[in-house]
């Protein structure tokens, strides 16, 4: 699990209290709680607001995971997985999460498909039973996988039938924008969460500094590779030392499907980050970039450069958008290279 890594860090950092710099947290006094939600451990900790902020971040979570939930058997996800290709009523939130999936999956050429929903589950991923799919199976699967075939009405969903989706590359990234608006609805001057690893921040520190978070070393998930200072931002990593297994064959396998072939993505990226400013998008992207390897994402990153990302290659390199030239810190052994946009 992400977040066991980030905790004494972000701990680190918002230990420092004091106040003073213009436009840093007015209210000095944090408050902060651990939740366990979405199979993850998460941890919020906010700058004014107090309990009633917490509160409202904690509801929200619960709310959320009550609607997303693949395995919730009456969510907005499970229904539409049971709507035998018809529409069905879903929340403004499952709406606004299926959109932004259509939306990434175009950007990425395919790379982020949520109808690779029945390939995760065949791999085990979403049960824990981990085996290696036979081949008739994954090419019985395969076909069913097309997020072009998401119907979005006004407020509904519709799959073909043959499909099931999830929104497991994204959600957290979705309840990590809500979380923030909660905290700030609830009277938090700043604010910064982790939601198994998914670390998004708003406001300032009390003294006015940078928010200093880490980034796991792929290769040793228990240490850094890397910190980055920043302002509001969410910093969202997909990982290839999440949710992994060693199959019959001793090969290592992991929960990124690569939506062409239904196996764990295997273009040379372990761990893809990206920094920007909507989780969701982030959280989209860092799944995406994983898929993509380093020249697509490089490629897609260059067309953008609303958002920055780190990605560490399968032969121990680091790779760096040049937005965060001056803000990033390398803490490892392993060498690391900028992304120029030209
Ligand atoms: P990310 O890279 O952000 O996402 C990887 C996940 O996306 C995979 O696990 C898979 O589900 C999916 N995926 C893989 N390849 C692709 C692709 N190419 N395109 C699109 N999607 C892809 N897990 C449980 O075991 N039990 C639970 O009860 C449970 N409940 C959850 C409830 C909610 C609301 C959410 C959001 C997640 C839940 N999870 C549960 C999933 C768990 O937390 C996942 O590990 C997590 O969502 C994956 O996120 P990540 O940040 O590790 O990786
Ligand atoms: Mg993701």
């Amino acid at each position: 699990m992400k977040n066991r890594y980030f905790i004494p860090l972000l701990a680190a950092s918002l230990l420092m209290t004091g106040c003073g710099a213009s436009g840093s947290a007015k209210n000095t006094a944090s408050y902060s709680r651990d939740i366990f939600a979405m199979d993850t451990y998460m941890s919020v900790r906010t700058y004014g607001g107090g309990e009633t902020a917490l509160d409202a971040a904690e509801n929200r979570i619960k709310d959320l995971e009550a609607k997303l939930s693949v395995t919730i058997p009456d969510s907005d996800v499970s229904r539409i997985n049971s709507g035998g290709g018809k529409p069905v009523e879903v929340s403004s939130d499952t709406l606004a999460i299926a959109k932004k999936a259509i939306e990434a999956g175009d950007l990425t050429g395919g790379a982020l498909d949520v109808t690779a929903y029945p390939i995760v589950r065949e791999w085990g991923f979403t049960t824990g039973n981990y085996k290696i799919p036979s081949a008739d199976r994954l090419k019985e699967l395969l076909p069913c996988v097309d997020y072009r075939r998401i119907s979005i009405g006004d407020c509904s969903v519709a799959l073909s039938a043959d499909q099931q989706l999830d929104f497991g590359a994204l959600a957290k990234g979705y309840t990590g924008d809500e979380v923030i608006a909660e905290l700030r609805k609830n009277g938090a001057d700043a604010a910064v969460i982790s939601l198994g690893g998914n670390v998004q921040t708003f406001g300032k520190k009390p003294d006015g500094s940078p928010w200093k978070v880490a980034v796991r070393d792929p290769f040793s998930p228990e240490k850094d590779m890397c910190t980055i200072e920043i302002g509001e931002k969410a910093v969202i990593t997909s990982g290839n030392y999440e949710r992994c297994f060693t199959g019959e064959d001793g090969k290592n396998y992991w929960h990124i499907i690569d939506p062409a072939d239904g196996f764990p993505a295997d273009n040379g990226i372990v761990s893809a980050t990206i920094i920007g400013d909507s989780g969701l998008t982030c959280d989209a992207l860092s799944t995406a970039m994983f898929v993509k390897g380093l020249e697509g994402a490089s490629e897609l990153w260059r067309n953008d450069r609303s958002y920055d990302m780190i990605l560490v290659t399968d032969d121990a390199k680091i790779y760096y958008t040049e937005g965060l030239i001056g803000v990033f810190t390398n803490t490892s052994d392993m060498p690391s290279e900028v992304i120029s946009g030209d």
